[in-house]
């Protein structure tokens, strides 16, 4: 993607409760975005949750919840925190800039509109915006397998727990860690390990890569999986996804004393998450078991409660 198509093809949502501006908004964008409308400040939260639009153009003053109103509530919530808000408005005060800015929005437009202005200002903010996630992006993600990463984990480690305690779900984890891999890397070379683990990843990712379960790489060679609302049975069906699915990557091993090819270790937990208990219990207690499952032979689950 080149840097001017990062301005282009946006989802906007319009929000004024005056038929009028939103025509003439829609004919200066609908040539180089896809517009959405709200009417009032209900529907356009509405809208931002189900359509997730790239931005919003947010008129200020309307009947019922006004412009800040729906800022402060965009802003409230994670889901939709980050879709950028440009003002629209005919207030001039300096006053009300301050209390928009205040609320979140990125820059104004004001009316009278000016169709080439509201275009390159749609434009900017949908550039940064898109770099923005993009640089999000890079930075949750791990670079070889395009799993998720180690902070990525944290983050939803974190959400979920919260999410979990609060709906009296369990949370379960698996920790896999793949079979002598050092083995590996010397007998194939480093570059074929990187290879294997990225296609290890994709198989693991087939047993549980849709959300909200979360596969992430937890280190070198050593892989996590976020189960929440899962308990100790179903983590237990996921374990024996991913052996099978490993195994059936037929990657030959030569140097492995478990197996003629390439095989992983698992330790699976699950833990009711409280206030009494926290993330690290959960993870200590996969470790553990992952390093019984080595330790009785490798290529097999171990799987227990955390304490
Ligand atoms: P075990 O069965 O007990 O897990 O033995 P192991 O050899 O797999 O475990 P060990 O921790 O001794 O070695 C891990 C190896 O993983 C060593 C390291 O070079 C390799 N490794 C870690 N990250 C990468 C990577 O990104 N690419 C490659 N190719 N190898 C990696
Ligand atoms: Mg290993
Ligand atoms: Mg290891």
């Amino acid at each position: 993607m080149s840097w001017s198509d990062l301005a282009m093809n946006g989802r906007i949502l319009i929000v004024d409760d005056a038929m009028e501006n939103i025509q003439i908004l829609h004919h200066a964008l609908r040539d180089e975005h896809d517009v959405l409308f709200a009417l009032n400040g209900e529907k356009a939260l509405q809208i931002a949750h189900n359509q997730l639009p790239d931005l919003i153009l947010l008129d200020a003053v309307m009947p019922g919840m006004d412009g800040y109103e729906v800022c402060a509530a965009l802003r409230a919530s994670s889901a939709v925190r980050d879709i950028p808000v440009i003002f629209v408005t005919a207030l001039t005060h300096p006053e009300d800039e301050t209390r928009a800015l205040e609320a979140g929005a990125v820059d104004f437009i004001s009316k009278p509109f000016n169709s080439a202005v509201v275009r390159a200002r749609v434009r900017t903010q949908l550039t940064i915006k898109r770099q923005a996630d993009a640089m999000r992006e890079l930075t949750l993600t791990d670079v070889l397998t395009g799993v998720a990463n180690r902070r990525s984990f944290n983050e939803a480690m974190d959400n979920e727990w919260r999410r979990c305690a609060r709906a009296e779900q369990p949370l379960a984890a698996i920790m896999i860690d793949i079979d002598h891999f050092k083995n590996y890397n010397d007998a194939y070379g480093h570059q074929a390990g990187d290879h294997c683990l990225q296609q290890v990843a994709s198989a693991m990712k087939r047993c549980a890569g849709r959300p909200p379960d979360l596969l992430a790489r937890y280190g070198g060679e050593e892989f996590i999986i976020l189960l929440p609302a899962v308990g100790l049975d179903g983590a237990e069906v996921v374990a024996k996804r991913l052996l099978e699915e490993v195994r059936s990557l037929n990657l030959p091993h030569c140097a492995s004393s478990v197996s003629d090819q390439v095989t992983v270790s698992l330790g699976v937990a699950a833990i009711q998450p409280s206030d009494d208990n926290d993330p690290e219990a959960l993870i200590r207690a996969a470790d553990a078991l992952l390093y019984r499952a080595k330790e009785t032979g490798r290529n097999r689950y171990c799987i227990g409660n955390g304490s």
